[in-house]
């Protein structure tokens, strides 16, 4: 695995996505190379924010070089050089020298578990979970919590009333046990009709993109109660928030929190827990100020929230060119959530794979958020990214990125604003 890589070396691949990318042990990795590259300039985002040379769009590059073969990865000029003679490796090697950072910058697992940016701005990092086997890396990547449980993979495929009432107060009982005093936010059931038996109906191929999330729990609110029920339980074994997926209304909120209200009611729970809505749905973000009096937090999810704003269904591999998390709607959207969530003075993080791309951590610090969830090996490189980023500037950089017209201007303004970053000099 890329993350066990076990010397220095340097990465030649085909491409570098953000997920891989998210995962890497940068300590041990030296530069990088990849075939793709072309239009968008996130892979170079990532080299200027990670501090390692790279060459990007050298098209045939990797399938050229052998592993082990000896390479020069030249991020100034452009080029990498394959088995160079040893009188040019001294002399890469004499000027990466010279631009090399001070050591002393990564501390991986070591870490401790507060993360601040340059400038003392305090930051949570979370990680998401979905099997409760990797509570155990969670808790080793140094995460703050449990920032998004995505509770329909305890279902395993089954029918959801299979999982009794006793049995989910159970496992979050033990979920919130394991993680110890962290803070765990649970999701509700973020079902489509597919896994569910008796809610599919008749005909299977009636399976619409809306049916799903707090939408299809409403529609048949005995499983939501069981769940809440189990839920409001196991509340006082530690920290627990709840949210629903999907929420497209301040109506569908309010339904939602009223058998959350009745059954905690009914439990002697109430106010036991705090209540978020998960912002994914356009509706939801351009409503913010509304939805924002009718929850105690929220969670942006970028993945639907961008597939539902830029109408990119993003299991298709078709579209994947237009999935583009730098679309100015997508950034107007999350600074309309930020917005709204400030003024109402509730928190608001991102739990999306954005949150998860260390290209884009900047950016989302820029336009004002502070909590991010993401997958659990990715917070050690993103702890280390976010210590390197001036809240203030990255500020700047955001608000001017919000008046630039294509995904293409912003990305070009990101990478240009972390050049200038690592030219200035630093107090
Ligand atoms: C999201 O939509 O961004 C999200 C985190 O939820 P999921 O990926 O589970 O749909
Ligand atoms: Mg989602």
């Amino acid at each position: 695995l890329l993350r066990d890589v076990d010397g220095p070396a340097v990465l030649i691949a085909d491409e570098l996505t953000a997920s891989l990318a998210a995962q890497m042990d940068w300590s041990r990795v030296l530069g990088f190379a990849t075939d793709a590259g072309g239009r968008t300039h996130h892979t170079a985002i990532l080299a200027r924010s990670l501090k390692v040379p790279a060459v990007v769009g050298l098209r045939e590059l990797s399938g050229k070089v052998s592993p082990g073969t000896p390479v020069i990865i030249d991020g100034t000029t452009g080029t990498v050089t394959i088995d160079p003679a040893s009188a040019d490796i001294d002399a890469a090697q004499r000027r990466a020298h010279r631009r090399r950072p001070a050591p002393g910058a990564f501390d991986g697992h070591d870490a401790p578990p507060t993360t601040q940016t340059a400038d003392g701005v305090a930051i949570r990092l979370e990680a998401n979970l979905e099997r409760l086997d990797d509570v155990p890396a969670v808790v080793e990547a140094g995460a703050e919590g449990i920032g998004l449980f995505r509770s329909e993979f305890l279902l395993a495929g089954q029918p959801v009333e299979r999982l009794t009432e006793d049995q989910q107060t159970e496992i979050y009982r033990d979920l919130l046990t394991a993680v110890g005093a962290r803070r765990v936010t649970v999701r509700t059931f973020d079902l489509d009709e597919r896994p569910l038996a008796r809610w599919a109906g008749r005909d299977r191929r009636e399976q619409r993109a809306g049916r799903r999330g707090v939408r299809l729990g409403l529609a048949h609110p005995a499983v939501l109660r069981t769940q809440l029920r189990a839920l409001l339980r196991a509340a006082p074994a530690g920290q627990l928030r709840v949210m629903f997926p999907f929420v497209t209304s301040v109506e569908e909120m309010r339904q939602a929190v009223a058998i959350l209200d009745h059954e905690a009611h009914d439990l002697g729970r109430a106010g036991a827990v705090p209540v978020g809505a998960m912002v994914e749905v356009p509706s939801a973000a351009l409503a913010a100020d509304l939805l924002a009096r009718e929850a105690a937090f929220f969670t942006v999810g970028t993945n639907d929230l961008i597939q539902y704003t830029l109408a990119v269904d993003r299991t298709d591999e078709r579209l994947s060119d237009f999935y583009e998390p730098l679309h100015p709607a997508v950034l107007r959207l999350l600074r309309l959530v930020r917005r709204a969530a400030a003024r109402r003075r509730i928190d608001a993080s991102v739990c999306g794979e954005m949150a998860s791309d260390p290209a884009m951590i900047a950016l989302l610090i820029g336009l004002g958020f502070r909590e991010f969830s993401m997958t659990p090996s990715a917070i050690p490189v993103a702890r280390r990214l976010i210590r390197d980023v001036r809240a203030s500037e990255a500020r700047r950089t955001a608000s001017a990125a919000l008046r630039l017209a294509t995904a293409a201007e912003i990305e070009q303004h990101l990478f240009d604003a972390l050049a200038a970053g690592h030219r200035a000099p630093r107090a």
